[in-house]
């Protein structure tokens, strides 16, 4: 995400890989971590910007079962999971930060704050202002508990990015095995949220690595039809506020 001359990347999935090698010049920017599960943060090894002295990071994520985001973030590069250690190859100036639920930090015109999401381990939901529009990033949280708050948090919001993995079908166990206590949600609660929060924009994320994109299309004019302002992330998207 850029606001002015300030950037942020939300979580370490491997999408910052291909952020990695989209990026031309040395990279400064704030990078949020929702949590720790192995899909937000797998990317790192791979993101070129690292290994480039001229760049410059700042992660910020909150502690875990007495563990800091240092301690997990690098810690997943260790043997036997991984043949060289952070400290063996991270060339960028980096820095770590805790941040927990209810803090709230302002660089520059930019406020981010974070709460509590719903998902086994911990969860942050993000909130980012700058000059009047709004953006929530949601992902991993399932709904039923914490729903009441994350409406609050993300009310008015230009957009909101929710975890939408499932259909109701999928997460009841209708069609295939239930997913309930997964810690993910379904197009229709993102649709309930999103209405009940009144944001201007849905981007539908974290879908099932099942579906295919034809799928996902099909699953988008569904959405549309109770949702009208509904995209589906994908790879290389780009949206303008
Ligand atoms: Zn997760
Ligand atoms: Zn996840």
């Amino acid at each position: 995400m850029r606001a002015g001359d300030t950037h942020f990347i939300f979580d370490l999935g491997t999408g910052v890989r291909e952020l990695g090698a989209a990026s031309k010049a040395p990279l400064d920017a704030h990078v949020f971590i929702s949590h720790y599960h192995y899909d937000h943060l797998q990317g790192l090894p791979f993101f070129g910007p690292i290994f480039d002295p001229r760049s410059r990071f700042t992660v910020r994520g909150p502690t875990r079962n007495g563990r800091t985001v240092k301690d997990v973030v690098s810690g997943q590069m260790q043997q036997p999971y991984f043949p060289v250690t952070a400290e063996m190859v991270f060339r960028a100036q980096l820095d770590y930060q805790p941040f927990e639920a209810g803090d709230r930090l302002r660089l520059g015109d930019v406020t981010v704050v974070a709460i509590e999401a719903h998902h086994p381990g911990g969860n942050l939901a993000y909130r980012i202002e700058y000059r009047g529009r709004s953006v929530v990033y949601a992902t991993d949280h399932e709904h039923g508990d914490r729903d009441a708050q994350l409406i609050d948090f993300s009310r008015d919001a230009d957009v909101i990015i929710y975890d939408s993995m499932y259909t109701d079908d999928e997460y009841l166990g209708r069609v295939g095995s239930a997913k309930t206590g997964w810690g993910h949600s379904t197009w229709q609660s993102a649709v309930r949220i999103a209405r009940a929060a009144k944001v201007k924009s849905l981007i539908l994320f974290h879908h099932d690595p099942t579906r295919t994109d034809d799928a996902l299309d099909a699953l988008v004019r569904v959405v549309k039809k109770e949702f009208k302002q509904t995209i589906a992330a994908r790879e290389g998207l780009v949206v303008k506020l």
